[in-house]
């Protein structure tokens, strides 16, 4: 049974729905804290009251608007316009380092709203699940016969986001040792269904099949498997490491004194941090060096170990740039949707649905419907390109309007084609070097909010990503009216389609085939003669 609503339509509902779930799937709701470390829901406990209050009353003629995770106004607009407007932790950037976000979010002023947190778009792990995925599949394909059968992959980080890399390990064949210092967050996943054994040695570790959580520090681990002559067939690291104060657990420390330091001593802290970090690159740049496939999977570590003298850290290359670039080019990204009934058959049918019309998504869905346990609101994630996330966006919502499933939230990660710009994971290397230039996500959300989107946001990096990054976030709820289907059709096709633009002005011949393919943009290019080329 769905329960009744408590706002005064569905579009409010669903939102107000979201919210409640990032804090119900989240890694400590108590302090609306989400994932990654510090990004949270909303700025505190009133703000969160307050919000709830205010969506429950909205009115469709009107925008809720809201600051670092703070509501700051509830604004007369028309029944077109998005519900929610957000713009989290965006700080100017000279100032726009770790340690003036501290003081600000100290004094109350601003919030790290991840990508989803505030946004209210997190799912739990299933999140990043495909993306980790789609990268150990390529890397199988271009280094292992396209079989990561008999092959070990060794990580860090079991948190909210790190959480999903033992799944995808074993959803690609493979065997993989997660090391995480944090023996809760082991039972965790184990008890949440993504991943098999705890050891607490090497040696114990060493010894299991499938997917395995190592209780140690990755800075001490790292190491002590070159001394062993043990080089794994992958290696990457997901700890919070772009947070040198809340992220990543200086080696030597148990969990307490990290916690009474980091009020003590937060410089000493965040010095031992960085040079722990140091010693773990190191050992990702000798596992390379010794033949491992080593990859920086979003974390910043190569940029903080470059901090702290390791000068090559950069040779190990990001994910992004080595693996996902090509699909980003045809709007192919991290697209999901959530059943705001709470029912998992609302998903089957969609899962259905995905197989009929896209086959070749068939493996991901049978691997994703006999694996992802689900976390709080039932949800699916695909990474469907540019007019396929309107299709099934679109017949989704006739499925609503018939009665035969119940209103659907659609929302993607902000790691997609036109959302975000992060020098060191997604626009690292870009073709033309527009790495640095955040104009892309700020276009997307201004073309969102265009495009008549429920809930449009802008986000900056905050804590250990301050000055590092910018994207765009943004959720339509389907509910089966045609305004909806209005919404979902702009929306969705000015996202990838602008996505897809991106890429072709950044000299990506993919990107500029995709965009002729689907007609995209309609600007034709000129020289200084206004010649067209
Ligand atoms: P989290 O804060 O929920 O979890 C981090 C985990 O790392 C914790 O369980 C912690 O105990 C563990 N840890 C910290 N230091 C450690 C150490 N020295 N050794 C072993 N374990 C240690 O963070 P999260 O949500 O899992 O995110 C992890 C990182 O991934 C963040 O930097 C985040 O920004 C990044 N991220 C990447 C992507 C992507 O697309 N690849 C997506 C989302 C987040």
């Amino acid at each position: 049974m769905t329960e009744p609503l408590r706002c005064r339509g569905w579009r409010q509902e669903g939102l107000l729905r979201l919210l409640e779930n990032v804090l119900a799937v989240g890694e400590k709701p108590d302090q609306l804290i989400v994932y990654a470390s510090l990004a949270k829901a909303a700025r505190d406990w009133p703000s969160f009251h307050a919000i709830v209050a205010a969506l429950k009353d909205l009115h469709e003629e009107e925008t809720l608007v809201i600051q670092s995770g703070k509501p700051v106004a509830r604004l007369r607009t028309h029944a077109q316009a998005p519900l929610v407007v957000m713009a989290n932790c965006n700080m100017v950037g000279r100032w726009a380092t770790p340690e003036y976000f501290y003081e600000l979010q100290s004094k109350g002023l601003i919030i790290w709203g991840g990508l989803t947190a505030a946004a209210w778009q997190y799912i739990g792990s299933q999140g990043v699940i495909q993306g980790t995925y789609e990268i150990f599949a390529a890397i199988a394909e271009r280094h292992f016969g396209g079989s990561l059968e008999g092959r070990l992959i060794l990580t860090a980080g079991l948190g909210g986001m790190g959480g999903a890399q033992p799944l995808a390990g074993v959803m690609a064949g493979a065997r993989i040792l997660v090391v995480e210092a944090d023996e809760a967050q082991i039972d965790k996943r184990i008890a949440r269904g993504f991943l098999q054994t705890k050891a607490t040695s090497l040696d114990e570790a060493l010894a299991t099949p499938g997917s395995i959580g190592l209780l140690g520090n990755a800075a001490d681990i790292y190491p002590e498997l070159l001394t062993r002559g043990i080089v794994p067939d992958i290696v990457t690291d997901q700890t919070a490491a772009h947070d040198l104060l809340y992220g990543y657990l200086p080696s030597g420390y148990s969990l307490e004194q990290w916690r009474e330091l980091r009020e003590s001593e937060p410089e000493r802290v965040m010095q031992d941090a960085g040079l722990a970090i140091a010693r773990e690159v190191s050992a990702m740049l000798e596992f390379q060096k010794r033949g491992s496939i080593v990859f920086d999977n979003g974390n910043n570590i190569r940029s903080q170990a470059r901090q702290f003298g390791i000068a090559d850290a950069f040779d190990i290359k990001v994910f992004t740039e080595a693996y996902l670039r090509p699909l980003f080019c045809q709007g192919i990204g991290p697209f999901r949707w959530m059943a705001l009934s709470g029912q998992p058959a609302d998903i089957a049918a969609l899962d259905d649905l995905v197989v009929q019309e896209f086959p070749e998504q068939a493996r991901w869905i049978d691997l994703a419907r006999a694996h992802i346990p689900v976390e709080g609101l039932p949800a699916r994630i695909a990474w469907l390109g540019h007019g396929q996330r309107t299709q099934l966006a679109l017949r989704a919502n006739a499925l609503v309007a018939e009665g035969k499933i119940g209103p659907i939230a659609f929302s993607r990660d902000h790691l997609d084609a036109a959302s975000m710009t992060h020098p060191n994971i997604m626009t690292e290397n870009m073709r033309d070097g527009s790495d640095a230039i955040s104009d892309w996500p700020l276009l997307n959300a201004m073309v969102s909010c265009s495009s008549m989107a429920d809930l449009v946001t802008i986000h900056s990096g905050g804590g250990g990503y301050a000055g590092y990054m910018t994207s765009s976030g943004v959720t339509l709820i389907a509910d089966g009216t045609e305004a909806a289907g209005q919404r979902l059709r702009l929306t969705l096709d000015n996202d990838t389609g602008l996505g897809v633009l991106r890429y072709a002005d950044a000299g990506y011949e993919l990107a500029q085939q995709t965009a002729e393919r689907h007609n995209l943009g309609g600007i034709g290019r000129f020289d200084a003669e206004g010649r067209p080329l």
